[in-house]
């Protein structure tokens, strides 16, 4: 992945703002349950970051989600930013990467998650495209 000086993004009000420095470690696209269940959406990106590596302003919500997971989120708009997970994920924070101001910047490397996929997400790229609306030019 390309290296950058100073990764940065935030939730969609702005109370929460946070900035990595270095390289990403991975960049998925997760089709977990929890993912889904938590976040509302069929898919979530996850950015990784050295935990070290990453400050956050801003005083963020945090959800126990799993025995050892836990997820944070902005408590005034709800925009979910960051997942942890000693167990799983020592030393790392995953941050959901649509929240990056610059999210184009860094495509996944993967698919995680997938034998609890919705099984149509495997034919999205087939679905039919519309620039913004059907019917609307
Ligand atoms: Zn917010
Ligand atoms: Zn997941």
């Amino acid at each position: 992945m390309a290296e950058q000086a100073v990764i940065a993004g935030g939730c969609h009000c702005g109370a929460i703002r946070y900035e990595a420095e270095g390289a990403p470690e991975h960049h998925a696209l997760c089709h977990c349950t929890d993912c889904r269940g938590w976040s509302g959406a069929p898919v979530m990106g996850w950015i990784a970051f050295r935990e070290d590596h990453v400050s956050v302003t801003g005083e963020p919500v945090t959800y126990h989600s799993s025995e050892h997971g836990e997820r944070q989120f902005c408590g005034r708009c709800g925009t979910g930013l960051f997942y942890r997970n000693a167990s799983a994920l020592p030393g790392l924070v995953d941050v959901q990467s649509g929240t990056l101001d610059d999210p184009a910047t860094f495509p996944p490397g993967a698919q995680i998650m997938v034998k609890e996929r919705l099984p149509w997400t495997s034919g999205m790229a087939e679905l039919p495209a519309f620039a913004t609306y059907p019917g609307m030019d």
